[in-house]
C-alpha cells in the first residue's frame, strides 16, 4: 500500500465536448479535498485543470500550481492557489510535478495529458522512479487508448503483464483506493 499525500493531475487545458468532462473534473477535485490528499496541476484556471482545482480548494483542498514562466506572463494562472511555482520550461516543470507527487492520475485531455501521463508511465516501466499511475477513464475516454495498449501487447512490444501497470477506473473513488492499493509490475520491460 502506498501513501499518498500529493496527487499530480494532468488534465486538458479545453473543457471537452459537452459538460460532463467538467463534471468530472470538479468530483475528483471534491474527492481528493475529502480525503485530504494535496493537489499539484499545471496552476491554471483554463479547461478542466481550472475546474479540477476550484472544485477542491472550495473543498478545503491544498493545491499547487506548477507553470511556465512563459504561461504565467500569459495571464494562465489560477488566482486562487494555495501555492504556484513557475519554471523556466516546460521540461522543468514535469520534473518538478514529479518530484513533489507520490502518484499521478491523468484526466481527459490532449496531446499535453498525454505526453506528461506517458512520461511518467515510462519512468516507472524503467524502473526511475515507482510510484503509481493511474487514468481517470470519465465517459470511457481512454478506452481508445487502452485499445492502443492492447495492440502494443499483441504486437509484442509490450509484455501483458503491463496492462496492469497503470490503473484505469472511470469513477475518482475506486482510482484512487487503486493508487492507494497498487501493486507494481515487476516483469521487465525487454521480452527477449
Ligand atoms: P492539453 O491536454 O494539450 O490541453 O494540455 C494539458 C496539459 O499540458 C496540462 O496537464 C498542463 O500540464 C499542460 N498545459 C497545457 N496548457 C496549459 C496552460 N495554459 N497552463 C498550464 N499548463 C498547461
Amino acid at each position: 500500500m502506498s501513501a499518498i499525500r500529493t496527487v499530480a493531475v494532468y488534465c486538458g487545458s479545453n473543457t471537452g465536448k459537452g459538460d460532463a468532462y467538467l463534471r468530472a473534473a470538479s468530483k475528483l477535485g471534491t474527492v481528493l479535498a475529502v480525503r485530504g490528499i494535496e493537489i499539484v496541476y499545471g496552476g491554471t484556471h483554463k479547461g478542466l485543470m481550472g475546474a479540477l482545482a476550484d472544485a477542491a480548494l472550495a473543498g478545503g483542498g491544498y493545491v499547487t500550481g506548477v507553470i511556465t514562466e512563459r504561461l504565467k506572463a500569459k495571464g494562465h494562472t489560477h488566482q486562487q492557489l494555495n501555492a504556484i511555482e513557475a519554471l523556466p520550461t516546460m521540461q522543468a516543470r514535469k520534473k518538478r510535478m514529479i518530484e513533489l507527487a507520490d502518484a499521478f492520475i491523468a484526466m481527459p485531455g490532449g496531446i499535453g495529458t498525454l505526453e506528461e501521463f506517458m512520461e511518467v508511465w515510462t519512468l516507472n516501466q524503467l524502473g526511475e522512479i515507482a510510484k503509481p499511475a493511474g487514468l481517470y477513464d470519465a465517459q470511457g475516454y481512454y478506452q481508445p487508448l487502452m485499445g492502443m495498449v492492447d495492440h502494443m501487447i499483441a504486437e509484442q512490444f509490450l509484455p501483458a503483464s503491463h496492462h496492469k501497470a497503470i490503473v484505469v477506473q472511470s469513477a475518482p473513488e475506486a482510482l484512487i483506493d487503486g493508487l492507494v492499493n497498487f501493486a507494481p509490475v515487476t516483469t521487465q520491460k525487454w521480452m527477449s
